[in-house]
């Protein structure tokens, strides 16, 4: 395998012409198969990121391959003035799927949550009948929903919100896994839904409470509050079920996927609710000229028979647990890391240093010079999420390369 560009090419190049709203660990990548990419050198990595678990399924899967190729040679795109004949079949596949009346096709991750936000203040004020314009979403501190301006409007990262105001209102943000700060909430009876992340992603792999989820469940119950999951990132077998959300038997009002729906293949995001909720939504209220475009149906539906037949929710969940056993194992003797937390094969390690410091990044870097690629969150955090189809030997192999890495780092 070849590429005309050096990895220093490359670099250069979206340094000097893209605009700089990211900070990539410095490898650049030509290749990807499986577990597996690979750099414009032709080094070999696993990727233990998954583009934020969009490739659950792994690089290139050759049945999303073809899926892709197959039908972008029959049809891509007519826009939703017409019917097609793909939308329609994995409509029925999805909400069948997760058990939901409806679907409301989308294409990020940001724009579902926003269809979300708006198809529970139109439900808010057309079936709960709250007064026009008070409607309250409830959200949680350190959640990540997106880049828009609604949703950072709602965020507490400096980063993500500091200066794009005026910020949207409508939203009160409340601690994450306390249960008593959402009761107490709720004691607004302007409150329409409750927006939460079944494990917080971005914010470094925080898994709440067990019994978090299910409690704030009955509360918004109680309370005729939508309770929104949003499982963008925990969703499509991640945490070792098909949703996070199923560890405690709980079915959302109101559900977004997005990421792993396409197998990291194109943008597919996905909005599922019942019908006394998502028809409150009628023709030209809301739309997206790719939305359910026949293109992105047919690379989902792959996707999602991809997770099934592969059983990737349980070997998630297997080699999730054998990965923590063995880090928990290795920090009983380390001073470098003190702490492994996650579900299925989101996980996370805490590395023993300040926040500020670039420990984390600097055993990243290391890392990828043995062959692992990992990206730090929020400074010594760093995010542990390969893809699903990963095996037991490659697993014990990433989990050598990570240990023997920190040991370096030891103080
Ligand atoms: C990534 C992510 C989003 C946003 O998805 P985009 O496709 O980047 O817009 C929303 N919610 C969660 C939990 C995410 O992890």
């Amino acid at each position: 395998m070849s590429s005309l560009l050096t990895s220093n090419d490359a670099i250069a190049l979206e340094e000097k012409y893209g605009a700089h709203n990211y900070h990539p660990l410095p490898v650049v990548l030509t290749k990807g198969e499986g577990v597996y990419v690979w750099d414009v050198e032709g080094k070999k990595y696993y990727d233990f990121l998954s583009a934020y678990s969009a490739v659950n399924q792994g690089h290139c899967h050759p049945k999303l391959v073809a899926a892709l190729t197959n039908q972008a040679q029959q049809l891509t795109l007519t826009s939703r003035a017409f019917y097609n004949d793909k939308l329609g079949v994995y409509e029925e596949k999805i909400t069948k799927l997760f058990g939901f009346d409806k679907v409301l096709p989308m294409n990020s991750g940001a724009e579902a949550v926003e269809t979300a936000i708006k198809l529970t203040r139109k439900w808010a004020y057309e079936v709960k009948k709250i007064k026009e314009e008070e409607a309250v979403i409830v959200v949680c501190e350190n959640n990540f929903h997106g880049r828009t301006t609604t949703i950072i409007s709602f965020s507490n990262d400096q980063d993500a919100r500091k200066n794009y105001g005026p910020y949207t209102e409508g939203f009160a943000r409340i601690p994450y896994n306390d249960i008593n700060a959402l009761k107490s909430v709720l004691a607004n009876k302007n409150v329409a839904g409750f927006l939460v992340e079944p494990i917080q992603g971005e914010a470094g792999v925080f898994v709440p409470d067990s019994g978090y989820l299910s409690a704030a469940f009955e509360l918004c119950k109680q309370n005729n509050v939508l309770f929104i999951a949003d499982e963008v990132q925990t969703g499509i077998a991640r945490t070792g079920r098909m949703l996070a959300v199923d560890h405690e038997n709980i079915k959302p009002d109101v559900l977004i996927l997005g990421k792993a729906l396409s197998g990291g293949m194109y943008p597919v995001s996905a909005v599922l609710a019942d019908d006394e909720i998502m028809n409150v939504i009628k023709p030209g209220q809301h739309g997206s000229t790719f939305g359910g475009n026949p293109l992105a149906a047919a690379v989902a539906m792959a996707a999602l028979d991809i997770v099934l037949d592969e059983k990737l929710a349980e070997n998630a969940e297997r080699l999730g647990a054998m990965f923590r056993e063995r880090l928990n194992d290795f920090i009983q003797t380390s001073n470098i890391c003190s702490l492994v937390r996650g579900k299925g094969l989101l996980n996370a390690i805490l590395i023993n240093d300040t926040e500020d410091s670039d420990t984390a990044w600097n055993i990243c870097l290391r890392l990828r010079d043995k062959g692992l690629l990992a990206k730090p969150t929020h400074g010594n955090i760093i995010r542990f999420a390969p893809p699903l189809v990963m095996n037991e030997e490659q697993l014990l192999d990433c989990v050598r390369i990570i240990t023997e890495t920190l040991k370096e780092f030891e103080k």
